[in-house]
């Protein structure tokens, strides 16, 4: 099944907002093993519109749109592909009553005419109701078997929409099942583990592996698709087998849902060992992304943000001759702030992390995103240089994943 994306909106054409929705749609079709062949971005302009319509209806299976549903004139996607597919529009009552009763919630009580038209549907349409807003997400099935999905433009409105109705609808159209399982991969560029599965991407075709690089991860998708469950799932199985044999201990999971930190948190679970911080550059992201794990109370002991030379001598006991001879940005430091922040909480294991997020500070020798990680795990740090490249935002988030990767390597190399 071939399916084709068309965000309807002047401002992506003008780059006031970036695309997120097709990236997103695009991700989700891969994930249910459907072709995309072509996404197009088209402005409020109705003649155009309507090419982009036609063309897709001609050359795709399903056409899925995203925006241009809202109340306001230059909302046009229902009419115009009401046109493309020669339909009329009619009210739906059901609609109508979610829109007043929206209104009786929302803080605007009174309800514009023109907010009226987002209870028109394309005749004949399945209606799916928007628990975020007012405009609802419309399926057309043609008699030429086309499928023409339209939702609204906002990704939270949109987004939910799909997760709770458009997902299953569309995977129960396929005529098989998809399966997949990612596997995530913590420490390594993209490039170089594309290196390491080329035999496996040039020779796949069911199941496929689509790489996608996050900052500091590399997730492989491995998605297999057959006539039952069972046998889409023994299909990605040997797959996942042997890019957990290739990677190794670079891989923190094959559990969709589980992030970096949920990983990290769960080893010191395992481990029963708790756990300080030490930041500087990245100034508490790191402790962040720990807390973002709910039950981080039961490892996480205390964190310190210690920005200034000051701080890391008085909170973490940096010995004011490392400081002047090697720099708060160096090897050593990193090793007496992992140390510190360790012994001086009684945590079993610590991480530190001081680095130049830019875009001043760099000079020849110390340069814009020269980043140190230690942690001390077992009463030995280990410290690791970076590199890092991009903004100031950049450097920190890179930082702050490669000292959760730091941290996960430590942990298995000491209690494994
Ligand atoms: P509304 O009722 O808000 O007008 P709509 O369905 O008509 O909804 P649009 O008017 O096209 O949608 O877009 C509304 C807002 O949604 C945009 O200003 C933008 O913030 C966001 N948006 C629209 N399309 C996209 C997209 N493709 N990617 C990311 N955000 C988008």
């Amino acid at each position: 099944m071939v399916v084709e994306l068309i965000s309807v909106g002047t401002e992506l054409l003008l780059g006031n907002i970036v695309n997120t929705n097709a990236a997103y749609l695009s991700e989700k079709c891969a994930e249910l093993g459907m072709s995309l062949y072509y996404e197009v971005t088209v402005g409020d302009n109705p003649e155009r519109l309507l090419d982009a319509v036609t063309t897709a209806c001609n050359r795709s299976d399903i056409v899925i749109l995203t925006g241009g549903l809202g109340p306001t004139k230059d909302d046009l996607t229902k009419e115009t592909v009401a046109k493309a597919l020669n339909l009329s529009l009619v009210e739906d009552s059901h609609t109508r009553e979610r829109i007043e009763k929206y209104f009786e919630r929302s803080i605007y009580k009174v309800i514009t005419n023109n907010n009226w038209k987002q209870a028109e549907i394309i005749e004949g349409c399945k209606v799916i109701d928007n628990d975020n807003g007012t405009a609802p997400g419309l399926i057309v099935e043609t008699k030429e078997d086309k499928r023409v999905i339209l939702l609204p433009g906002p990704p939270n409105e949109m987004i939910p929409m799909f997760e709770k109705d458009i997902f299953d609808y569309l995977n129960q159209i396929r005529p098989n099942v998809i399966f997949s399982k990612m596997v995530k991969i913590s420490g390594m560029g993209e490039s170089f583990v594309e290196t390491q599965i080329t035999d496996l991407i040039e020779a796949q075709s069911n199941p496929t592996i689509a790489p996608y690089a996050k900052c500091g991860e590399v997730h492989l998708r491995v998605t297999a698709s057959a006539p039952t469950i069972e046998e889409a799932k023994k299909l990605v199985k040997p797959v996942v087998k042997e890019l957990k044999e290739r990677f190794k201990e670079n891989v923190y999971t094959t559990d969709e849902a589980e992030t970096l930190e949920y990983a990290v948190v769960k080893l010191l679970k395992k481990y029963d060992l708790t756990l300080a911080t030490a930041e500087s550059c990245t100034g508490g992201l790191f402790t962040g992304r720990i807390v973002n794990v709910s039950g981080a109370s039961d490892v996480l002991k205390e964190g310190f943000i210690t920005y200034s030379n000051k701080a890391k001598k008085k909170n973490l006991d940096v010995n004011k001759n490392t400081l002047k001879k090697y720099g708060a940005v160096s090897e050593q430091c990193a090793k007496e702030m992992a140390k510190g922040a360790a012994i001086n909480t009684d945590s079993d294991v610590a991480v530190a992390i001081t680095g130049i997020a830019g875009p001043d500070g760099g000079t020849d020798e110390k340069p814009v995103g020269l980043v140190y990680i230690g942690c001390f795990v077992n009463g030995k740090v280990t410290v690791k240089e970076f590199n890092f490249k991009g903004n100031r935002q950049k450097v920190r988030d890179n930082a702050v994943v490669y000292a959760l990767d730091l941290l996960r390597r430590c942990i298995l190399d000491n209690y494994k």
